[in-house]
């Protein structure tokens, strides 16, 4: 759902500097319409940022996460699992025993 906001978002701001272009070169009269899309399209953007700030923390959007060993694998013993304090993404790191 929040993903897809983010998709709609971008084509919106995207239909809105295709119309800022169409405008500046046929110099078609479009009144506010590429200002009407390029705002909309800019809010959308922004409320998905804002909704997805309060999922995980800003450290593990940018990739730093706080990874905790929680086990072993089931299938291979020399790998271990690990997941994100914060977001709970898990990662499988191999260990040469
Ligand atoms: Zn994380």
């Amino acid at each position: 759902m929040k993903r897809s906001l983010n998709t709609l978002g971008s084509i919106i701001l995207f239909i809105g500097v295709v119309l800022f272009i169409l405008r500046f070169q046929s110099g078609m009269d479009l009144f506010y319409t590429p200002w009407l899309f390029s705002i909309t399209g800019l809010g959308f953007l922004a409320f998905y940022a804002i909704s997805a700030k309060e999922e995980t923390s800003l450290f593990c959007r940018v990739g730093l996460h706080k990874y905790e060993k929680i086990g072993w694998d089931d299938e291979i013993k020399s790998r271990a699992v690990y997941q994100c304090q914060r977001c709970g993404r898990k990662k499988t790191v191999f260990r040469s025993v």
